[in-house]
């Protein structure tokens, strides 16, 4: 009997260190992941290429093809040895699709990283996982997994993600299993997969996966251009039904914050447990503080959401690395909290921070901008109607 679900928040959309971190103490016997604090680097999201074999509607990069000027495996192996003197605890390996690099070094990276005492964690869309290429996976060292599936079957799966690709991720996540990687799963919530959390649980039990990462959709690549970003109606309803079911599956929600009824609350209490939520991120924005993002052609950004020119802080294989980290990403460290009003005068601010640059960046054009998905924000402008 299972009295309680265990549910993570973590606000970021973006961040990868909630499953991480819930995935790895689950599978290292642990029963709350670590705290770590945002004082040093923490995690690193590489983007090895934006080239993908599925055109996920909701694909934040719109990934597709490949960056001009991506990087060898060669260059990617002195970037690790750049980030191992940084110190860097995570590496978390993105695409597009990873995997299509299997033959071209992607295992190379991945035992150098492990060579470094790095710990390797892997998104993938699983399409291209066989019992082989998972073992030589196994071998280089990788130390997690998470397959992306959006629905709990091919009808509601394939419209978002591509035909056949259900099936594929599920072969993958049973050869991962067989082979000994640890897996997790993620689903990106979208208007059109929203009423089908309970059932997608369900599957993750029925798998034998321990941990299932839910991401709100945000507005950014092919989300934005296809209008898929989820109500506050829909995001609430994800909520209260995640909250009524009782599995054993650890869940991670990204995103959602905003949609709790009683914010507040857990603002308030944000260290402790508060109605089966557990509090990864409370402090929001990551940026340039515990993570960067390291992008194909070794372009270094705060954010995976904001890689364009105005956050451009230079490149991790011809630039000094530590000279970025010790005085770049001003845009995200020296966000004017005080200036930005009603956050400003609000008594959740000290927690909170304004939240989420990325999103007030692409609403208001600036950084030093409320984040339009907070109700208090979202109310007022309603009112200035
Ligand atoms: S700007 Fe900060 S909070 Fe927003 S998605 Fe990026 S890292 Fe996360
Ligand atoms: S008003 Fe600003 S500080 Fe307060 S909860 Fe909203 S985003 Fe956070």
């Amino acid at each position: 009997m299972i009295d309680e679900t265990e549910i993570y928040l973590d606000e970021c959309p973006a961040s990868p260190l909630g499953h991480i971190l819930v995935l790895r103490s689950s599978m290292e016997g642990g029963n709350e992941p670590p705290y770590l604090s945002m004082d040093s680097i923490n995690d690193v999201t590489i983007h090895l290429t934006h080239a993908c074999n599925l055109k996920c509607r909701h694909c934040y990069l719109s990934a597709g093809k490949p960056l001009s000027g991506e990087l060898n495996v060669d260059d990617w192996l002195h970037i690790l040895d750049k980030l191992r003197d940084l110190e860097v605890k995570y590496v978390y390996l993105l695409g597009g699709e990873p995997t299509l690099l299997i033959k071209r070094g992607l295992l190379r990276i991945i035992s150098h990283a492990k060579d470094l005492g790095l710990y390797v964690s892997m998104s993938t869309n699983g399409t291209l996982i066989n019992r082989e290429n998972a073992l030589q996976l196994k071998r280089a060292g990788l130390d997690q997994v998470q397959v992306s599936l959006d629905g709990p079957n091919p009808a509601v799966n394939d419209v978002i993600r591509g035909f056949g690709s259900f099936n594929k991720a599920i072969r993958a996540i049973n050869v991962f299993r067989e082979v000994g990687i640890a897996v997790s799963l993620s689903y990106t919530v979208i208007p059109d997969n929203a009423y089908y959390v309970i059932d997608m649980v369900k599957l993750t039990e029925r798998l034998r996966v321990p941990v299932l990462t839910f991401i709100r959709a945000q507005e950014f690549g092919r989300a934005r251009e296809n209008g898929l970003s989820l109500s506050d109606e829909l995001a609430r309803m994800v909520i209260k039904d995640l909250m009524r079911i009782r599995t054993n599956v650890k869940l991670v929600l990204n995103g959602f914050r905003f949609s709790l009824s009683d914010l507040y609350e857990v603002y308030r209490k944000s260290r402790e447990r508060l109605n089966a939520l557990k509090i990864i991120n409370y402090s929001t924005c990551p940026a340039g503080r515990s993570r960067f993002v390291i992008d194909s052609d070794g372009n270094v950004y705060g954010c995976e959401l904001l890689m364009s020119k105005e956050f451009y802080e230079g490149n991790a294989l011809r630039d000094d690395l530590r000279a970025i980290w010790r005085d770049g990403f001003r845009s995200f460290r020296g966000r004017r909290y005080a200036e930005i009003r009603p956050c400003s005068t609000c008594p959740m601010a000290d927690l909170c921070n304004a939240s989420c640059p990325a999103r007030a960046f692409t609403a208001f054009g600036s950084v030093n901008s409320p984040d339009p998905y907070c109700p208090i924000i979202k109310e007022l402008i309603n009112k200035s109607r």
